[in-house]
């Protein structure tokens, strides 16, 4: 018998098991091998800014998980002695049409007034920075204070800083269904005074969820191009792609976002469109090797914000539909779950996210 089990070994399950271990006996459950869903997909961006058009309840909250990832670093390379890739070079974004250079021009104001760190940049600015863009640009923003993130090595230090903590994780366990205080695989149950659903975008699938919750699959592909060390150093994110450099000298570039079901082929569609905005941005970018593609399904829900909260199965929470942000979302989602399971207050505002809102499902 343990205190908590988590469904799921994803960036928000494995980084809830790990808050929690200090106060609770943990189990943490999966399916596969841990850290081989949509989180083993992800470009790492830590980007709150760079898309944000209002300061809403959501922005906040990405802002807070941001400003919790020095602590988060630190302390996961310290217990798992593994290095995440953390990068504070910062963002740039560019704009070569009217239309996306009056987008950014909004965007740069109002977020210059309410004082977060944007700036403006004369486009021959964006050449000094980054020689190897070509693109011509109207307009162009850095946002210094974005941050990124290597994925799957941050997948391995949670892993970890679990194991280091105390977390006992079981793969290959798929879990068919929910109920009060229970969890039901095969012809097993296993009982816990909490259960927090994070199995991502799958995570509807349990039977006995009360709410149901519409989650559908957001289909992302993404690539690896093999760059020389340094020859990028800052995000660039233009029109509806970026490039990610690694510090470990590769570039991520990304990402489509599709409708189509569970379905995870790459598709010449899907690479073709990253590849050409990809050679858009920089024409160097033509001679540089593919090292790898692979798709990822974003868990989104209607409204696109998580679901976080207890569930009207006793002992159940939701802690799924990172959509977009699972990465960003991983710090603060963990400690909202330890705080409601703990019984604590928790430190944001939950009502946007509460699983009631899709009570008539
Ligand atoms: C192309 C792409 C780029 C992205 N880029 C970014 C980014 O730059 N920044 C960012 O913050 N986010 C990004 N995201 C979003 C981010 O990847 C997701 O929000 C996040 O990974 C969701 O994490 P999760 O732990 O909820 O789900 P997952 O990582 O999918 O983990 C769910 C786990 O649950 C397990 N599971 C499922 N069902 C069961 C079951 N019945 N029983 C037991 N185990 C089960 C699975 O095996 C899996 O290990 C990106 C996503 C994609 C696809």
């Amino acid at each position: 018998m343990h205190d908590v089990i988590v469904i799921g070994g994803g960036v928000i399950g494995l980084s809830i098991a790990r808050e929690l271990a200090s106060s609770k006996s943990v189990l943490l459950l999966d399916r596969g091998p841990t850290g081989q869903g949509t989180s083993h997909a992800a470009a790492g961006m830590l980007t709150p800014l760079s898309e944000a058009d209002d300061q809403g309840p959501f922005f906040q909250l990405c802002r807070t998980s941001l400003a919790m990832y020095d602590r988060f670093v630190e302390e996961l390379q310290q217990e798992s002695s593994l290095d995440v890739a953390y990068s504070k070079e910062g963002l740039l974004s560019l704009a070569s049409s009217e239309e996306s250079a009056a987008t950014l021009l909004r965007r740069y104001e109002w977020q210059h007034q309410a004082g977060f760190e944007v700036e403006l940049l004369p486009p021959g600015e964006v050449r000094k920075m980054e020689p190897l863009v070509t693109v011509p640009v109207i307009h162009a923003l850095f946002m210094p204070g974005e941050r990124s993130v290597a994925p799957r090595r941050l997948l391995n230090a949670i892993r970890e800083s679990c194991f280091v903590r105390g977390v006992e994780i079981r793969t290959g366990v798929h879990v068919d269904a929910v109920s009060p205080n229970t969890v039901h695989f095969g012809h097993m149950t296993m009982q816990a005074a909490s259960i927090v659903i994070a199995s991502g975008v799958w995570s509807a699938e349990l039977n006995g969820l009360n709410p149901r919750i519409p989650l559908s699959p957001r289909k992302g592909q993404i690539l690896s191009l093999a760059m020389a060390p340094g020859a990028f150093r800052r995000m660039i994110r233009w029109g509806h792609s970026y490039l990610v450099p690694r510090p470990t000298g590769e570039l991520i570039v990304g990402a489509t976002n599709e409708d189509a079901g569970f379905d995870s082929s790459v598709t010449p569609a899907g690479l073709g469109r990253l590849l050409m905005d990809a050679q858009a941005i920089s024409s160097y970018l033509g001679s540089y090797p593919i090292v790898e593609t692979w798709t990822g399904l974003r868990p989104a829900t209607p409204d696109e914000f998580p679901i976080l909260g207890s569930t009207a199965v006793h002992g159940v929470y939701y802690a799924t539909g990172h959509y977009r942000n699972g990465v960003l979302l991983a710090p603060i989602t963990a400690t909202i779950v330890a705080d409601l399971i703990e019984g604590h207050k928790p430190r944001v505002d939950l009502e946007p996210y509460s699983p009631s809102r899709f009570e008539s499902n």
